[in-house]
């Protein structure tokens, strides 16, 4: 499988703001915000799809959810609200093929999904 282009910035073979870091997950600003925060939280570990994540994953997803959260509230958007979007192939929207975790906030949103 080839690498995806959240892979090379795990492995910093291409730039990232990055905002967070630990052992399994990496967040990094959106390089085309849809809102005052735009971040992607990111398993390190290659899932294609959420579609592909088995019982084996489930605790790291966990940490891909509690890591949004943290960083929500190191954001100062915690009590405010925001919103967790993990998209799911062609009509999900889904245009990277590595699992990540959408953290969007900063302003009221709106609830339409087109
Ligand atoms: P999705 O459409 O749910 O797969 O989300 C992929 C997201 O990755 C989009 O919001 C893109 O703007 C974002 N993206 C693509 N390439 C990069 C990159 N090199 N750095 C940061 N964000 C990226």
């Amino acid at each position: 499988m080839s690498e995806s282009i959240f892979t090379k910035i795990i492995k910093r073979e291409i730039p990232a703001n990055i905002v967070f870091e630990n052992e399994e997950v990496i967040a990094f600003e959106d390089i085309s915000p849809k809102a005052p925060v735009h971040i992607l939280v990111v398993p390190k570990k290659h899932i294609a799809t959420i579609n592909d994540a088995g019982v084996e994953d489930a605790e790291l997803l966990g940490k891909v959810i509690l890591a949004a959260a943290e960083i929500a509230k190191s954001k100062g958007i915690a009590e405010r609200g925001y919103r967790l979007v993990i998209n799911c192939n062609e009509e999900g929207g889904q245009s990277v093929f590595h699992i990540h975790c959408h953290l969007i906030g900063g302003k009221k949103l709106s609830w339409n999904p087109d």
